[in-house]
């Protein structure tokens, strides 16, 4: 028996339905927020990812070469997409342009609980500002569709990069060891950034302070002592968030995030209930139009992971429930059978979700179809009422039975 491969999955009718509900809602949210849909192709030209992360997303790329000799690979994220259209075809659009998608990604990742090969993500960017209201807006953003999706056990936490970057200059960390600091700090590695520290000659009091800045607990104490741009960026992003009425997000400075192409603003967002892939969300500001060649820009956006959202939402219990159809029409007799499909063809017009028989089943067999497609009610044709142009309408829940004329039978299946 063949299987989808490793790491993918195939959505059955209930949870398709159940993902596409909940789509629906991230779509609403950022429609009230007054970004609009883009569509980028599935696969890009691997050099765009690389350009973006670095060759060590090879190792998690889903990389082909077609029939012309292209390099190419599925893409494993959506930002670097999002801005090589935004250069191709939006440069010349009036700023800031608010944007977001939804799609699915690859990645050649270990699958577990959390993380598949191939995922999707729901994420949005602001291209061409940098201003705190620019970052606010993204975080205001991100929550409200966190929120919207009834999410209750969720943390958002939000750094500046520039402060930590800025905290290691000074304390005497050089170029050379920034990054594999800044990974190990990322990760709260304390053990493993205490060494790296020093022998990059930081003292052990700069240490002390560097660990107590970045491991979350106090971090709007902390801030509130920071001198200089960089902290003031994010005391005005706080402020923003609040006016906006979010206030439930945390400052930690240790928030570091793919390291080398966020400019200022990173935050994340997680969901504890999901344990070890407990990240829902990623985001900051960065630059990146320029190494696509155009000009630079300040861009700040976000991912959520949808899958892992739904995931936490399930783990709260939520529960989504299936519209199901409107109704299922059944001849009540062989000869009813054309007056039946006329009913049904009747209704669908009218659009009310409508299923009806088409195996030929005698009327019991027929009812039992009709209780199966989870339909509101059954459409009896009768060779009786149809006489009087009317047909039986049975409740599927109270098994009440009512004899509806056909000009009033869309209104009557439509009422609740
Ligand atoms: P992680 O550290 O969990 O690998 P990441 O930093 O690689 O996450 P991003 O690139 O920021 O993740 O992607 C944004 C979001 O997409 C993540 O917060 C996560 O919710 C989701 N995500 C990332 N990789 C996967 C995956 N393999 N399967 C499912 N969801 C994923
Ligand atoms: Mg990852």
């Amino acid at each position: 028996m063949i299987r989808c491969p490793r790491g993918t999955r195939d959505f059955l009718p209930d949870e398709m339905e159940r993902r596409r509900h909940y789509e629906g809602i991230l779509r609403d949210v950022a429609h009230t927020f007054g970004f609009r849909e883009i569509g980028t192709p599935i696969f890009e030209e691997a050099e765009l990812f690389i350009i973006r992360s670095g060759p060590n997303i090879l190792d998690e790329l889903y990389g082909f070469k077609d029939k012309g000799d292209r390099e190419l690979a599925l893409r494993p994220e959506l930002t670097a997409p999002a801005i090589r259209l935004f250069v191709n075809g939006m440069s010349n659009h009036p700023k800031p342009i608010k944007v977001f998608y939804f799609g699915q990604c690859f990645r050649y990742e270990r699958p577990q609980s959390g993380r598949y090969r191939e995922f999707f993500q729901f994420g949005a960017e602001i291209i061409g500002s940098a201003t705190p209201e620019t970052d606010a807006e993204a975080i205001a953003l991100a929550v409200s569709m966190i929120r919207g999706l009834g999410l209750t056990d969720y943390r958002v936490r939000i750094g500046h990069i520039g402060i930590l970057r800025q905290r290691l200059v000074d304390a005497g960390v050089g170029k050379d060891d920034m990054a594999e600091i800044l990974r190990k700090l990322d990760k709260k590695s304390y053990d493993e950034a205490e060494p790296l520290l020093e022998d990059a000659g930081v003292s052990d009091a700069d240490i002390a302070d560097i660990f107590a800045m970045t491991d979350g607990t106090d971090g709007i104490g902390i801030l509130a002592g920071i001198a200089g741009e960089a902290g003031d960026h994010l005391r005005s992003v706080l402020s923003c968030l609040r006016d906006m009425g979010v206030r439930d997000v945390e400052v930690d400075l240790g928030v570091v995030r793919g390291l080398d192409y966020y400019t200022g603003i990173v935050f994340e967002a997680e969901a504890p209930a999901l344990g070890a892939e407990k990240q829902i969300c990623g985001g900051g500001s960065y630059t990146l139009s320029e190494l696509f060649g155009g000009e630079k820009v300040f861009s700040t956006g976000f991912a959520i992971g949808f899958d892992r959202i739904l995931l936490a939402l399930e783990k709260e219990g939520a529960v989504y429930e299936a519209d199901g159809i409107g109704a299922y029409v059944i001849p009540a007799s062989a000869e009813m059978r054309t007056r039946a499909t006329e009913v049904t063809a009747l209704l669908r017009a009218a659009g009310i979700p409508t299923d009806t028989d088409i195996m030929g089943r005698k009327l019991a067999k027929a009812m039992k179809s009709a209780s199966d497609s989870g339909a509101r009610c059954a459409v009896i044709v009768g060779a009786k009422e149809s006489e009087d142009d009317a047909v039986t309408v049975r409740d599927m829940v109270s098994g009440a039975q009512t004899v509806v004329g056909i000009a009033d039978l869309a209104d009557f299946i439509r009422r609740p």
